[in-house]
């Protein structure tokens, strides 16, 4: 039992449908909006999959943009803004992962239309309220129920086309939205049960898919993880781990998921000082006795990148790094001290087993 003696919840206004096939279901989700001119959204590469959108929906689709990009830049959804106005869209369809779905969110904030989103990822951004956007080089994160999306399609289909590479670092940073979840202030029952029940989704499922990436039945349970680790960032307050990979991804230019799957053990290492009771179900689901470990154990299963010079950072750096984590005071379960960050992040950059 989960329960606490205090606590808020609140629940979320956002349909969810999951089904292998569910995208050919967008006509009918656009028509239930009161919509009847779509505007579709995806990256450069899944230009094909927006286009094929586009036919599926026949007439209430008016266009198709496939500019979006990693970290919503401004210029970007001006210009979509823009095509949108042009066409007189009446509500957009995302199909892609978290940058394909920044746009849609970026679109609403400005506009107000209503949001369908497809992911193809696991990043979970279809279930907050929260955009990232980036402009001059700067990153400012806004949370605003305005951005979060109406309806959300979860196609299995979709995600078996996800190269194995991206399948395990979009994976770990879903995850890592629920582990975080499990020691948050203001966590709640609900937010706890969701993390437990979308960690043991992904645990289960993962092996399967390295096994078959094609697996249909494995995917739709990835998809499901997604879909609860992703509420569970939506609902409750985020703290080293994801404070770490914004400064990494942010300053240092680290790729998103790459970034949170290599940090997760060893902020989990770090915090599991301080909040070890609260972490014993990520021991349970992936065994041993020391959750940052066995994240690490996980994660090195999966053949993920284990460490942060494999994807980009530079050892010289790692002391500016540290600066910048420890600079701005947030609240952590364990208390963040510039050493300690840099220890943790050496080991982090080596690809070691945790340091604490
Ligand atoms: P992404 O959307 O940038 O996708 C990476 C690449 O993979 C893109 O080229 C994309 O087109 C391609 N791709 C996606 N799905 C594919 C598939 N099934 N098959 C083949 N190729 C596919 O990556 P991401 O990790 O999903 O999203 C990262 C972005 O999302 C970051 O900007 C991050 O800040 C944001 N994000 C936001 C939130 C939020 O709540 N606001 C949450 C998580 C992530």
């Amino acid at each position: 039992m989960h329960f606490q003696p205090e606590f808020a919840f609140e629940g979320q206004p956002v349909r969810v449908r999951f089904a292998p096939g569910v995208r050919r279901c967008t006509g009918e989700e656009i028509a239930r909006l009161g919509c009847s001119r779509a505007l579709v959204l995806s990256t450069p590469p899944q230009a094909d999959a927006a286009m094929e959108m586009a036919q599926e929906i026949g007439d209430a689709a008016v266009g198709v943009f496939t500019k979006a990009a990693m970290h919503t830049p401004v210029a970007i959804t001006e210009e979509a803004v823009q095509h949108a106005r042009y066409v007189r869209a009446d509500c957009v369809v995302a199909i892609g992962g978290g940058s394909t779905t920044g746009l849609g969110k970026a679109i609403a904030l400005r506009t107000e239309l209503p949001q369908i989103v497809i992911p193809t990822t696991y990043a979970g951004s279809e279930v907050t309220a929260i955009l990232g956007q980036t402009e001059k080089g700067e990153k400012t994160t806004i949370t605003d129920p305005k951005v979060r999306p109406e309806v959300v399609l979860y196609d299995a289909e979709l995600v078996r086309s996800l190269p194995v590479a991206m399948t395990v670092t979009s994976a770990l940073n879903a995850m890592a939205h629920a582990v975080e979840g499990l020691y948050a202030q203001n966590r709640n029952p609900v937010s706890t049960l969701m993390a437990i029940e979308g960690l043991e989704a992904f645990a289960a499922s993962l092996p399967d898919v390295m096994r078959n990436p094609h697996d249909l039945e494995a995917r739709g349970a990835t998809l499901y993880g997604a879909w609860l680790c992703g509420t569970v960032l939506g609902q409750v307050g985020m703290a080293l781990h994801h404070k770490l990979c914004h400064t990494l991804g942010g300053s240092f230019d680290l790729p998103h998921a790459e970034t949170h799957a290599v940090v997760l053990a060893h902020a989990i290492g770090f915090n599991a000082r301080a909040a070890g009771r609260e972490l014993e179900p990520v021991s349970r689901i992936f065994g041993g006795d020391r959750p940052g470990q066995a994240l690490y154990d996980f994660a090195k299963s999966l053949g993920a990148p284990l460490g942060l010079r494999e994807i980009g950072m530079k050892e010289a750096d790692l002391p500016r790094a540290a600066d910048l984590a420890a600079a701005k005071p947030y609240w952590n379960p364990q208390p963040v001290s510039r050493d300690e960050i840099l220890k943790l992040l050496e080991a982090a950059w080596a690809g070691d087993p945790p340091a604490f």
